[in-house]
């Protein structure tokens, strides 16, 4: 009778749904065969930047360091450290012991850097940095030590020696002017001199990828590969000098920035892409850059889950078809908030909470969609990070000339430390596509700070062995 109608029209309603989420969703699901291509076509992108005809053009970056070997053990000293670019801007004072006592002890203060200087002018934003390095010196009680700096900034930069390094693009949240094609070391010796004040010795400019690597290496030496994924996504290895046609000399190695976050920048993944992920791209400060990384890193993983949301919303689907002032609301859904609602251990009650605090009003379906949506976004992260860095360690086992490949990465970033499933995929995607090497990851403490200390010491010790 009328209540079995019901109930019919019910499960259609159901149903219909069912088929409309999963059709939005569908094209985050990549089967094996498709990693495997992203994996080869990273391959190319990455021999690209590697070659001299090609690499102006590459979107694959794949930078030189000037960074030559893992520290020995033989460093020490007393250090600053600068960490801008991750989701914390940092200043570090670094302790080095060498011998039997080896030991690294470190003393940091977070500061924040506002909008409005992220997206100011350069001078500020550089003005800012040394104030806040200023507020540290006083606050540690060194103002009139003058000690060597090593700079960890996080974006591309093309480098000439280990002391420069000229910016090629801005990436993640940043977009101050006047910085692109200019030396940032250059700049931050301006700034320091502009303040007339104090003292610094700036030896090095490190990428936070390649500081990991070195903090991991530190421990392992095995360790030659170093991982970002945090806020923005990235990757360096130790390559043969004889494969960097762009630098002199052929004998032992010399870590490379790739920025792989440019990939697909050439239109080379567009098959995988989403509208979603079109849309994330227009609606950020650098549209048509950063493919992979848009598809990878914590910065945009929240804007494309947003991005579906509104989708399913305007679909009726979610919300009840209201999209609401925070839906509206650019970056509401930072890699801690997409973290704690992947996780297991919470109840739907309490992803309905999250969501409230969000400014969602959720109900108990619509809490169960908004997981459901998270997963799908964060797992094809996973997965795509994943072929890329099988791509990075099957070149490293062919290059090598074995069948076999045992090698470490060192790892940072949220994203990574944070969600509760992504580092499990990416690891899980490495051994499917890559399963001639054995990959160890190594969490890296503080790799950006430490790194780029231990870089400094090397560089020192390298340089006062020459000045003999
Ligand atoms: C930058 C890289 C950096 C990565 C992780 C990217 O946006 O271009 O230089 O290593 O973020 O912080
Ligand atoms: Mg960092």
């Amino acid at each position: 009778g009328k209540g079995a109608a019901m109930v019919t029209a019910v499960a259609y309603r159901l149903a219909a749904q069912r088929k409309q989420i999963d059709a939005a969703l569908a094209p985050f699901l990549l089967s094996l065969e498709t990693l495997r291509e992203v994996k080869n076509k990273m391959r190319t992108e990455l021999e690209y930047g590697l070659k001299r005809e090609t690499q102006a053009s590459a979107t694959v970056k794949m930078l030189p360091t000037y960074v030559c070997g893992t520290p020995d053990g033989t460093e020490k000293g007393k250090f600053l450290a600068l960490d801008l670019g991750g989701t914390n801007f940092r200043v570090l004072l670094v302790k080095i012991r060498s011998g039997r006592r080896r030991s690294v002890q470190m003393y940091n203060k977070i500061f924040a850097i506002p909008l409005e200087i992220m997206q100011g002018t350069g001078e500020e934003l550089f003005d800012h940095i040394v104030q806040c390095i200023a507020d540290f010196l006083e606050y540690m009680g060194i103002k009139g030590a003058r000690l060597p700096l090593g700079f960890t900034f996080s974006f591309p930069c093309r480098q000439a020696s280990i002391d420069k390094g000229t910016l090629v693009g801005w990436t993640k949240g940043f977009k101050a002017t006047d910085c692109e094609g200019e030396d940032v070391v250059d700049m931050l010796r301006e700034a320091i001199r502009r303040r007339n004040e104090f003292d610094l010795d700036i030896v090095a400019v490190v990428n936070d990828t390649v500081g990991t690597m070195m903090t991991c290496g530190y421990e392992d030496p095995n360790c030659e590969i170093g991982l970002i994924a945090g806020t923005g996504s990235n990757v360096c290895y130790m390559e043969d000098m004889k494969n960097i046609e762009i630098v002199e000399g052929n004998e032992g190695k010399m870590c490379i920035n790739t920025e792989w976050g440019g990939f697909g920048d050439n239109g080379c993944i567009d098959n995988i892409r989403t509208k979603y992920d079109k849309e994330v791209d227009e609606g950020s400060l650098n549209p048509g850059k950063q493919r992979y990384e848009k598809m990878t890193s914590g910065m945009y993983l929240g804007e494309i889950v947003r991005q579906i949301l509104i989708d399913l919303t305007k679909q009726g689907l979610l919300f009840r078809g209201q999209i609401s002032e925070s839906l509206r609301k650019r970056g509401i859904f930072e890699t801690k908030f997409l973290s704690q609602i992947e996780s297991d251990r919470l109840a739907l009650l309490q992803v309905r909470r999250i969501l409230q605090q969000l400014g969602l009003d959720s109900t108990c379906e619509d809490s169960i969609i908004v997981k459901e949506v998270c997963g799908a976004v964060s797992r094809r992260a996973a997965q795509l990070c994943g072929a890329g860095l099988a791509a990075i360690v099957e070149k490293k086992r062919e290059d090598r000339g074995v069948d076999h490949l045992q090698i470490t990465v060192g790892v940072d970033g949220t994203l990574y430390k944070l969600h509760p499933h992504f580092s499990r995929v990416l690891r899980e995607t490495v051994k499917e596509l890559a399963p001639q090497c054995d990959v160890t990851f190594m969490l890296s403490e503080d790799g950006s700070g430490k790194g780029a200390a231990l870089i400094t010491a090397v560089a020192k010790r390298l340089h006062n062995v020459g000045q003999k």
